[in-house]
């Protein structure tokens, strides 16, 4: 896939219609952070002026995607078929993360950074219609669960028996635990 149809196939996503129902709040002990459409048309509109630099790269430790937050490279591994449903769901995921970039969120601790991202993209799968087999397996088999409950009504807080299931998942992986022990006042995308 070249550099430019992995863009195209970026900003279709990021505009399309599964994308345009994820809405939901999240209070991350310091801030709501309010997620929303427009975040990732912004997103989209990021990619598209090569603010944000999409690439698919060899990741390490079964990672399936990446953003660094100080250069604004979004990373999707190349294990993943383009254009999959899990393809997707793991830009959608990253997208949220350069949207907490974006925001300029401050304090926001690791897990608290990971449950919005699982969340957010779960109910990017969950809006598409299709089959979810394997993108609702692990971390995100919960998640998916509060996507379906936030689909059901709209307005509610999230669930927090499960938000408190994600984050116990999350600190039994000392992998996670270790990925996702910083606290970070995010800078925002340079235009
Ligand atoms: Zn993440």
């Amino acid at each position: 896939m070249t550099d430019s149809d992995l863009i195209k196939l970026a900003i279709e996503t990021l505009n399309s219609r599964p994308c345009a129902s994820i809405s939901f709040d999240y209070f991350n002990g310091y801030e709501i952070v309010a997620v929303r459409p427009s975040l990732y048309i912004k997103i989209a509109e990021l990619i598209s002026s090569k603010a944000i630099t999409i690439k698919i790269m060899p990741l390490p430790n079964g990672r399936n995607g990446e953003y660094y937050d100080r250069s604004n490279f979004l990373y999707l591994s190349q294990a993943l078929d383009p254009g999959s449903l899990k393809f997707r769901r793991t830009l959608v995921h990253e997208s949220t993360h350069a949207a907490i970039d974006m925001l300029k969120c401050k304090n926001m601790w690791g897990p608290h950074e990971e449950i919005i991202a699982f969340v957010a993209a779960a109910c990017y799968v969950t809006n598409t219609g299709e089959p979810l087999g394997s993108v609702s397996e692990g971390t995100y088999a919960t998640a998916v669960e509060i996507a379906k409950k936030i689909k059901r009504s709209p307005n509610s807080s999230l669930d927090w028996n499960l938000v408190s299931a994600m984050y116990s998942g999350m600190m039994a992986s000392a992998t996670y635990r270790a990925a996702t022990k910083n606290i970070t006042n995010y800078d925002g995308i340079r235009r």
